[in-house]
């Protein structure tokens, strides 16, 4: 894939100048434009001026160690795709990985010293190849003033410019297919692609993420209707935090339901951890009344937020998601292994069905198999597809059989 030159400028800070020079190498023989440099300080000042579009990053430096480094690019609001590299343990890694995410800034990954020349190149193809479409025409959109987003949203509602993916999620030991989750998608006519993690929560923030549910509820369940999956199969939708408190949803859903004729246990409602303890009365409230006229209801993007278990047993979901951060690192981590383990064998315990989501490699989805994990969703069985596209799509028999092979 062809990338411009401003695309693909790597920074590297490293006092070891052996190491330095061996990332130059690698980085430059796969087509980077490299600088480099042993001294923190001229770093954080090389990548304002010069604007790398990756930087590397080694932990352990002498007086300013790769912390303080995180820390002053977050606060120059780097948007550089930072590498961590280092000798030191995985656990340090680990962590050193959270502290550079919660402070805003996007981690292509992490590698482990001694690394490969692949490893590197890899990690930085395919940060390119993933944010690179889509970060510009989302940049432009969050600049949108609510006035501003209003009148883009309903245009593009009124010109069929929204529209649902849709993806399917298996089952681990068998592969078959279990449900489908439906994701919205904004193609912008001047714009392109707006990724839904822009969209979504300034739909949140304007008031008009009650449109963008309404329109979800109607196309999918459409979809879903006309589908005539076997009755386990079940369609997910997601559900924004402020539409959790909101007394009329499960009215809402109920009727949408009827109007397609899709019977209402076929149908999860997706509710992110966060959204559920945003309000947690009134989410335990919504969430049981769904649970009452028959929906199941499921934790999304278990692992990310701040509730206790016992907060979570509380509440009547039927399903767990354990987020892609925990489930993409299951292979790579130790801990991170045993913390999966732990939220299969917790969901389980509690009467839940846990799916995996993020699942990216064969390897990752045996692991999964192996931990007891029921369901996984993930681009290495399918990607969120069109309903065109789902009509012709079947499970990867190939990649199901390397899990099988593995068992
Ligand atoms: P989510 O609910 O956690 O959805 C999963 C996201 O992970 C989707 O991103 C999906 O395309 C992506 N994904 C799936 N498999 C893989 C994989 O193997 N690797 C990686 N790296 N990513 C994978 P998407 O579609 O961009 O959606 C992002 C988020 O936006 C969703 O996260 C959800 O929170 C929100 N969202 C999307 N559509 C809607 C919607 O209609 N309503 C609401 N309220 N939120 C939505
Ligand atoms: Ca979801
Ligand atoms: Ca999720």
């Amino acid at each position: 894939m062809e990338q411009a030159a401003e695309e693909r400028r790597v920074l590297i800070v490293d006092d070891d100048p052996m190491v330095r020079q061996m990332i130059v190498a690698h980085a430059e023989s796969a087509d980077f434009e490299v600088r480099d440099t042993g001294d923190p300080r001229e770093f954080l000042k090389m990548q304002r001026e010069w604007r790398p579009h990756f930087v590397v990053i080694d932990l352990v430096m002498g007086d300013m160690d790769g912390l303080d480094v995180l820390r002053g690019l977050a606060k120059a609001g780097s948007e550089a795709a930072v590498v961590i590299a280092s000798g030191v343990g995985a656990r340090v890694l680990d962590a050193a990985h959270r502290l550079a995410d919660e402070q805003g800034l996007t981690l292509a990954g992490v590698i482990s010293k001694p690394f490969k020349r692949a490893e590197l190149v890899a990690l930085l193809n395919a940060q390119s190849e993933r944010h690179e479409p889509a970060t510009a025409a989302g940049g432009r959109a969050s600049e949108w003033s609510s006035a501003e987003f209003s009148a883009e949203f309903h245009a593009a509602l009124r010109r069929g410019h929204l529209s649902v993916m849709y993806q399917p999620k298996l089952a681990c030991s068998t592969g078959a297919v279990v449900g489908y989750e439906a994701l919205s998608r904004w193609n912008h006519d001047t714009l392109g692609p707006i990724p839904p993690d822009v969209f979504v929560p300034m739909a949140e923030r304007t008031g008009l993420i009650h449109d963008l549910t309404s329109f979800m509820m109607r196309e999918s369940l459409a979809w879903f209707a006309g589908l005539d999956a076997p009755p386990e199969v079940s369609l997910a939708i997601n559900i924004a935090a402020v539409e959790l408190a909101e007394p009329k949803l499960d009215a809402r859903l109920l009727a949408a339901c009827r109007t397609a004729g899709v019977e209402t246990s076929r149908l999860i409602v997706e509710v992110t951890e966060t959204s559920a303890m945003e309000d947690p009365v009134k989410s335990l409230e919504m969430l049981t009344r769904l649970r009452l006229v028959g929906f199941h209801v499921s934790l999304d993007d278990f692992g990310t937020g701040y509730s206790t278990v016992q907060q979570l047993a509380r509440m009547p979901f039927t399903e767990v998601k354990i987020d892609r951060s925990f489930v993409s690192a299951i292979t790579k981590s130790h801990d991170s292994h045993v913390l999966v383990a732990t939220m299969v064998s917790m969901s389980h315990g509690l009467g839940l069905e846990c799916t995996a989501e993020g699942v990216e490699d064969v390897e990752t989805l045996r692991a999964l198999n192996e931990v007891g994990c029921d369901h996984a969703q993930g681009y290495v069985l399918a990607r969120p597809m069109t309903a065109e596209q789902i009509a012709d799509w079947e499970p990867p028999v190939d990649v199901l059989a390397e899990v099988r092979k593995g068992a």
